[in-house]
């Protein structure tokens, strides 16, 4: 099966391609995260991607777009803007999928247990059945500190935040 991996960042891509190989699925990544800030850790971010592409072979997309202006102007609303968050990510990798003839799609977020597992599950439920691909659910939180180690061993850089820049100013 062809499958898209939204992936938010390189560290906790790991552990979901380890996994999803050894189910043989076809995977191509997609790096869209517009709700990583500043853009020196946009870039950071992405270029740990890369690394991780070379090291796994398994070859990635980039979408650059950056919207800082957006999440700050959602100071007032509280965790709400990651209802948001995921939607914007989630929506890009199904429609993605969609476009390109890819089976499936899922996400590197998966595997945070910092994360709102259930929501993301939800929304990427619902943009599969929007955009007519299957969402690929796993819990691969188990794997996270096996993850984190993989990301070590391999030198890539593991940041501090989840992304946004509520999310610095808050950490
Ligand atoms: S805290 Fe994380 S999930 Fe929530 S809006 Fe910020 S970057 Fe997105």
């Amino acid at each position: 099966m062809k499958l898209i991996l939204h992936m938010c960042c390189g560290p906790c891509s790991t552990f979901p391609i380890q996994e999803l190989l050894k189910e043989n699925f076809e995977i191509q990544g997609l790096y869209y995260n517009p709700n990583i800030h500043p853009i020196e850790e946009h870039t950071r971010r992405k270029e740990n991607v890369e690394k991780l592409s070379s090291i796994t072979n398994i070859p990635v997309a980039y979408d650059d777009e950056f919207r800082q202006d957006e999440w700050e102007a959602m100071k007032d609303i509280g965790e709400d803007r990651c209802h948001k968050c995921y939607s914007l990510r989630l929506e890009k990798a199904a429609r993605y999928a969609a476009e390109k003839g890819y089976d499936a799609f899922t996400t590197t977020l998966l595997v945070s247990p910092y994360q709102k597992h259930d929501l993301i599950k939800e929304l990427g439920e619902y943009y599969a059945k929007k955009y007519g691909v299957q969402f690929v659910y796993r819990d691969f939180r188990p794997g996270f500190r096996q993850g984190q180690q993989m990301a070590r061993d391999m030198g890539l850089y593991r940041q501090k935040y989840c992304g946004c820049i509520l999310s610095l100013n808050n950490k």
